[in-house]
């Protein structure tokens, strides 16, 4: 079982580009957004008890999960986010232990956005949090995505604080300044998790 680092970060802070840094050493990225996403197409289980709970309107056309619909009604009633997550969440769990276990590298980094916010998300040995600025953040998901300010603004106190984070962390990889600022960090963990993964 590969010892598993936690990467974590609000919207927008970096953690894409991070993890691309990360791949780029030959470290196993497993993204538990890309594993919620395999789980939402048509006829996988989770669909089935999505279905149950959330009545037929949460369903796309295609048979897959209409995402947007459920971000809209999880983003407005964390009664239904709650319940989203009782049911996607032990079965990511299970596919994050599964590409552990099959990875032969050292050590994983996990990628998962919401690690602060969400119980029930332990099976990180470490957990290594991207902060930068809100501005910086408001910025950057402004221009990627094309929302505006208010929208920017409204993900980012829907997520776990700045400082909440920051005291869930082990380590912090600053994303302030320039990319090119990033690959010495990210070099520099590396070798730290290497070391540390050799002694777990
Ligand atoms: P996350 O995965 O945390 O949402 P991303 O890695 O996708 O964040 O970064 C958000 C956006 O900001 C992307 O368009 C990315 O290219 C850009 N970005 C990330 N870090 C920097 C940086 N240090 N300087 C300038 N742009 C950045």
């Amino acid at each position: 079982m590969a010892f598993a680092v936690g990467l974590t970060g609000g919207i927008g802070s970096g953690k894409t580009t991070i993890s691309d840094l990360f791949a780029e050493l030959g470290v196993d990225v497993i993204d538990t957004d890309e594993i919620a996403r395999e789980l939402s197409r048509k006829g996988q289980p989770a669909m089935r008890q999505i279905e149950e709970q959330f009545g037929p309107d949460v369903i796309a056309s295609d048979g897959s999960l209409d995402r947007d619909r459920m971000r809209e009604l999880v983003f407005s009633d964390p009664d239904a986010r709650e319940k989203l997550q009782q049911i996607l969440h032990p079965l990511i769990r299970a596919e994050v232990q599964r590409r552990l276990a099959a990875s032969g590298k050292l050590y994983a980094l996990v990628v998962v956005p919401l690690l602060v916010e969400s119980r029930g998300y332990d099976f990180a040995d470490r957990v290594l949090v991207v902060d930068c600025s809100e501005e910086r953040q408001i910025e950057r998901v402004m221009q990627r995505s094309g929302l505006s300010r208010d929208q920017a603004k409204a993900i980012m106190v829907s997520q776990a604080s700045r400082n909440e984070r920051l005291a869930a962390a082990d380590d912090v990889i600053n994303n302030d300044g320039k990319i090119a600022a990033l690959r010495s960090q990210v070099e520099k963990l590396h070798r730290h998790y290497l070391t540390l993964a050799e002694s777990a």
